[in-house]
């Protein structure tokens, strides 16, 4: 801990945790637990078992159904969004639900989150 009272290490392997890895975190709900991973375990996956003194089952783990987008998948989607609405093939707004499943609002909201986040570099979703 630091003198803030933030936590300032990684729950998994007890290094340091950047602000990246604080928003990767959050971003999977990890604060819920009171748990906090840093990039490594991350990218390791090794959040999706609960660190060692969690307590409770590991099947009651809110992370562990969790994917962990990587920046090239992030990427892809961006691009798919952008075309879709804005390219021009851009799906029409009269078909835009029927096609994507959502509506284009939706879309834009999805594309306007991952847009904010890019610079934490992953996102989740699940499975
Ligand atoms: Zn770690």
């Amino acid at each position: 801990m630091t003198s803030s009272g933030v936590q300032d290490y990684c729950d998994w392997c007890m290094g340091p945790l950047t602000e990246a890895a604080r928003a990767r975190s959050s971003w999977l709900g990890l604060p819920l637990e009171f748990a906090w991973a840093c990039s490594d375990c991350l990218d390791a996956g090794r959040y999706r078992l609960p660190p060692d003194g969690w307590e409770g089952s590991a099947e009651d783990w809110l992370a562990s159904d969790q994917y962990v987008l990587g920046v090239d998948d992030v990427t892809v989607i961006v691009n798919a969004l952008n075309e879709v609405l804005h390219g021009p093939e851009a799906v029409e707004d009269w078909e835009f639900e029927t096609r994507l499943g959502v509506t284009r609002a939706a879309a834009l909201e999805t594309l306007r989150r991952l847009n904010s986040n890019s610079s934490g570099g992953f996102f989740a979703g699940m499975v």
